[in-house]
């Protein structure tokens, strides 16, 4: 556990996702004790996990705000809600995805039967179907979490809705300090996707976010992944810039033929990847389609998309 700024002190665990690592984060609460924010991927054995953690720190957690309903990050919720008595709490919008992502009426046939009809190859669709199913059973949210909602305060932190790396992705604001989960990251871009329950535009979402956080003008963000940003407004710019360019290069992969968003994720990205980064690679793509059909750069064609 490392202090990251006067009163927030973050943990970080292990993760075997495309990306090996996650921050969560503890600040202190005005009663003397702690609120976590976000929880990691969930364990089979919470207490080996969240013990020797909850045992480093001087007092109770008195409540688990988590972010979005990525793995991730809600992942634990349930385990560190058990082991604490604390409550969960989650954005309003982000814990209906949530449900709807993970609960009793995702179909892992259905998600599959969605990615190949964006002509991802029947073989890649199977490998898929198998991690998100290793996946889900690694997501523990609760099911009665207190739910938040834009401008909400929770004990003197401003709770902000940021569109697009989640549909209802919040963070927590207070002064110049903001802890943000993955709407903005060093190092790496925060994965832009679109998947069946999504918005419909989620990179428009999230060039949206990227000009509130540019300004901010904030003086740190926390984030859940690398290292914390001391100039948030600089990295917005250059990921809004990312964003153009790859915009650019979908744009240039149309031709008067429909393309499947799988083959214009093919010249978006290596074609050598693993089941998982070849679904982000694919949703992303769709991201950025969908963007150019709304901004009339691209049209929907026989389940694809061709230049307009
Ligand atoms: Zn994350």
């Amino acid at each position: 556990m490392e202090e990251v700024a006067d009163g927030v002190v973050r943990v970080t665990f292990d993760l075997p996702l495309g990306i090996d690592h996650v921050h969560c984060y503890f600040l202190r609460a005005s009663s003397g004790a702690w609120t976590l924010v976000d929880t990691g991927l969930g364990s089979r054995d919470p207490e080996a996990r969240w013990r020797p953690v909850l045992d480093e720190l001087d007092a109770p957690v008195e409540r688990i705000v988590v972010t979005h309903m990525h793995p991730d990050h809600v992942g634990g919720a349930r385990d560190v809600a058990e082991l604490t008595g604390a409550p969960v709490l989650q954005g309003r919008e982000d814990y209906a995805q949530c449900v709807s992502a993970w609960g009793a009426e995702r179909s892992l046939p259905r998600l599959a039967g969605w990615w190949e009809a964006h002509g991802l190859p029947p073989g890649l669709a199977e490998g898929m179907r198998q991690e998100a199913d290793n996946l889900g059973r690694a997501v523990h949210w609760v099911a009665d979490p207190e739910l938040l909602d834009d401008d909400d305060t929770v004990d003197g932190w401003r709770v902000q809705v940021l569109r697009g790396h989640a549909d209802g992705h919040i963070v927590l604001r207070r002064g110049d300090v903001m802890i943000a989960g993955d709407t903005v990251l060093g190092g790496i871009t925060p994965a832009i996707g679109q998947y069946p329950n999504s918005r419909p535009d989620p990179l428009g979402d999230y060039l949206e976010t990227l000009d509130k956080i540019e300004a901010m003008e904030l003086s740190l963000a926390l984030t859940g992944h690398k290292h914390r940003l001391r100039d948030p407004s600089a990295r917005a710019r250059e990921i809004r810039a990312h964003h153009h360019d790859r915009l650019d290069a979908a744009a240039a992969a149309l031709g008067d033929e429909p393309r499947s968003a799988y083959e214009v994720s093919l010249e978006l990205f290596e074609a050598d990847l693993s089941p998982v980064l070849r679904r982000f690679a694919l949703a992303e793509t769709l991201a950025h389609l969908e963007r150019l059909v709304v901004t009339d750069r691209a049209v929907r064609a026989d389940g694809g998309y061709r230049a307009p």
